[in-house]
């Protein structure tokens, strides 16, 4: 007796053999894949509940490996400025004011949307936090939804001459007695479903001591470091003024920070020669590409990385830079931006991001043998995909174009975490998800007023550019 079996559907395993099942069903038992293969060898099997998926597909659960969730509550205060002014007038100033309501609700709100858009695990990447407890109220969040994540406590303690505000930054002291707090409290916690992991804010916001001093905790409780790289050439330049003249990757190389549990953010400018070194380290990343574009950082060279045999995943970045935590659109942005840049309509694949959005993003993350792929023995992270639920995705001919190329959130009916039934019927089981969007609105306006941001979009000017023959 199985707890849940879907059946006659298309199964895009993403498995070894890359097996696309039709008409295919998945078993589920508690929190694992029993087995998986033609709907008819389950002729007869027994299921506490059974989902016929006709005319559906059923994908592994993509993984997010970089948000900032506190940011789902700063959607649109910053639209069309480059980053450093993004950063100084928008983010930051929010970004002081989170108390635990703000943050809480910022949590649940990046992880509902996540989740309906087919995401299963998510890395939020946490700045220093102003006051002591924002990341127990976000970790609340994680578990209000039922999301697997991995909550990246920040580390930021310098860079006050690059502008950074003194609530955001910290001594390394403080900084690991909490990193040490929340690890013991959370990681592997929920099942298994928590984990805990440094996040280094930059290279230019920390000293070589700081970053060493992460690399030692890393090994010592054995988990991973996350930061951001080369999103812009300002952070390589920024780097050298802090680290005797080396960019902000050759810094970590220097200071032996580089390793396979280690996953670099962006990498937008990252040099030839530093691929392979990447390479070589077997360092992870995450590639962000809605975010790259909105902020104009540039274009990560994924072609190039992937042909030196780097792993890359996708992460959608924070809700500021984005505006979403919609992870289909960000396999479409993804694929659609390296077809343009380089005039290679083959540069990048729908199969090969939807790979970079599930088992390569597993991997990112150290769990390559738990998660991203519909195999016997992995955890039921998985999600249904009907495309008869909105015109833009019929027809279906084939499930990996639909999903990247006219997929969307509205597809998404069913969504599966640990085994957990958390999206049924395209409607979130474990929120009350109309209630709560009216109070993340309310508490987010608020938040606007006292950050002061409330009057950027008060005084949002008509931002049309100059034009012969203007006409209103
Ligand atoms: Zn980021």
């Amino acid at each position: 007796m199985y707890d849940l079996l879907i059946k006659n559907a298309h199964i895009v395993t993403v498995n070894a053999q890359r097996q696309v099942i039709f008409p295919g069903a998945v078993a589920i038992t508690g929190d694992t894949i029993q087995a998986v293969g033609k709907t008819g060898d389950f002729e007869g099997a027994e299921a506490r509940r059974v989902i016929d998926a006709v005319g559906s597909a059923v994908f592994p659960g993509l993984v997010n490996t970089h948000t900032h969730l506190f940011q789902s509550l700063l959607k649109g205060l910053g639209d069309d400025r480059p980053l450093s002014e993004w950063l100084v007038t928008a983010t930051l100033p929010s970004a002081v004011q989170f108390r635990e309501t703000e943050i809480h609700t910022s949590a649940v709100l990046g992880c509902l949307d996540a989740l309906h858009s087919g995401t299963t695990t998510i890395l939020d990447y946490n700045y220093c936090h102003p006051v002591p407890g924002l990341g127990d109220a976000t970790v609340q969040g994680f578990r209000d939804v039922g999301i697997r994540a991995i909550l990246g406590r920040g580390m930021t303690v310098a860079g006050e001459r690059f502008g950074v505000p003194p609530e955001m930054r910290s001594t390394p002291d403080r900084v690991f007695a909490d990193f040490e707090r929340l690890y013991d409290a959370y990681h592997g916690a929920d099942n298994g479903r928590l984990r805990v992991w440094l996040a280094p804010g930059s290279v230019w916001g920390n000293t070589p001591e700081a970053l060493r001093r992460a690399r030692a905790v890393a090994t010592e409780v054995k988990t991973g470091i996350t930061i951001h790289v080369s999103e812009t050439p300002w952070d390589r330049q920024s780097a050298g003024l802090v680290h005797e003249g080396r960019s902000d990757f050759g810094a970590l190389a220097a200071y032996g920070v580089l390793g396979p549990d280690v996953l670099l953010v962006h990498c937008v400018h990252l040099t030839p020669e530093e691929i392979r070194l990447a390479a070589e380290s077997d360092v992870k990343i995450s590639h962000n590409a809605v975010s790259n574009m909105y902020l104009a950082s540039g274009v990560a060279p994924v072609p190039a990385m992937l042909r030196a045999g780097l792993t890359c995943s996708i992460g959608t970045d924070g809700a500021a830079s984005n505006n979403t935590q919609d992870m289909i659109e960000a396999l479409k942005m993804t694929v659609l931006m390296h077809k343009v840049v380089t005039m290679d309509a083959t540069a990048l694949t729908a199969e090969k991001v939807l790979e970079m959005a599930t088992i390569d993003g597993a991997r990112s993350i150290g769990m390559g043998d738990l998660i991203g792929s519909i195999e016997p023995g992995k955890r039921a992270d998985l999600f249904i995909f009907d495309p008869s639920t909105t015109p833009r995705s019929v027809p279906m001919h084939h499930p990996v174009s639909s999903l990247v190329y006219s997929g969307g959130a509205g597809n998404v009916v069913t969504v599966i975490v640990d085994g957990r039934v958390l999206i049924d019927g395209g409607e979130a089981v474990t929120i009350d998800e109309r209630a709560f969007l009216a109070r993340a609105q309310r508490i987010s306006a608020a938040l606007a007023e006292r950050a002061g941001t409330a009057e950027l979009v008060r005084s949002r000017p008509w931002r049309a550019l100059p034009q012969k023959n203007d006409r209103p």
